[in-house]
């Protein structure tokens, strides 16, 4: 039977009104490129393979990325990172930093230059003094600075959180991590929100610390005094880039905990620009969740 001209009419307008619909949110998805470091402890500790696809998995629901995960250190093809919106780094610091060895740093510079996000987590928050210290410090606001910084194992107690779409959904928590703290931040913490913050026990400002056991005259010069202190911040960049930096994400466990995992999982979306949503991204990590991908056991 021949349809009428108003049946003809409407089954275009959905036609047409749902292809470019599906081709714009193709094309909306932001990209998001989680690096993984290389084995460097023991079973449960800087499990940076299965950490980054745990939250890779955590975040399949979020229809807004794009996540491509890279294992075991630096790509071999830096060609993943084109059109990326947003890199996490959790891997290993120091002078072994994925993103300023060789001529990477030039490389990621020109990234963060044309407003891609960056995260780092735990480790992948210090580099050396003299070497990406002023680029990380524009890049996500501040880093580990050795002897200067400290790492104690500890369990700060996180009770209020910023008016930030980073903290949506997170509620009082508190898990015992090697929880780094007095970062070499930005002059006069421009551009900077701290997201994570807490007051350290006497007893944690005195060490020891994991590494040098310290413990440092300037960080127990603050004893007593209810200083609180920042283990998590959001960075906004002076050309509209994001950065962040986590200083947990030593223990692999504590993914387990749901608002642990929410505000990186938060603040993941916030780099790449993507609403974070009112509670936050809601994710599920089972026993099983928390025991997959480990690295084979003793591999130093
Ligand atoms: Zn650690």
């Amino acid at each position: 039977m021949k349809a009428t001209r108003r049946e003809f009419l409407a089954a275009t307008a959905v036609t047409l009104g749902t292809l470019p619909h599906l081709r714009a949110a193709d094309t909306e998805r932001k990209k998001l490129v989680l690096i993984a470091g290389t084995p460097s402890h023991g079973p449960g500790d800087h499990e940076f393979n299965a950490g980054v696809r745990l939250l890779a998995k955590c975040l399949e629901g979020v229809k807004e990325l794009e996540v491509v995960t890279v294992l075991n250190g630096y790509p071999k093809d830096e060609k993943v990172f084109d059109g990326a919106a947003g890199i996490l780094c959790y891997a290993d610091g120091g002078g072994g930093h994925p993103l300023i060895r060789d001529k990477r740093l030039a490389f990621i510079d020109g990234l963060m230059k044309k407003g891609v996000g960056l995260m780092c987590g735990h480790f992948g928050v210090e580099v050396p003094k003299d070497i990406g210290a002023k680029e990380m410090r524009e890049w996500i606001g501040g880093c580990y600075e050795h002897e200067f910084s400290c790492n104690p194992m500890w369990s700060p107690e996180f009770k209020t959180f910023p008016d930030h779409p980073i903290s949506r959904g997170v509620k009082p928590f508190s898990v015992r991590d090697e929880w780094y703290f007095n970062m070499r931040f930005r002059e006069g913490m421009k551009g900077v929100t701290p997201i994570l913050t807490a007051v350290p026990l006497d007893t944690v400002r005195d060490g020891p610390y994991v590494y040098p056991k310290g413990p440092y005259k300037h960080i127990q010069e603050a004893k007593g005094k209810n200083q609180a202190e920042t283990m998590m911040w959001a960075a906004d960049r002076p050309d509209g880039g994001r950065g962040v930096g986590f200083s947990g994400g030593h223990v692999h466990r504590n993914w387990g905990n749901e608002s642990f995992r929410k505000v990186v999982l938060n603040a993941l979306l916030w780099i790449c620009k993507v609403e974070v949503p009112k509670d936050g991204v809601e994710s599920k990590v089972t026993e099983d969740d928390l025991k997959a991908n480990l690295d084979p056991k003793g591999k130093k």
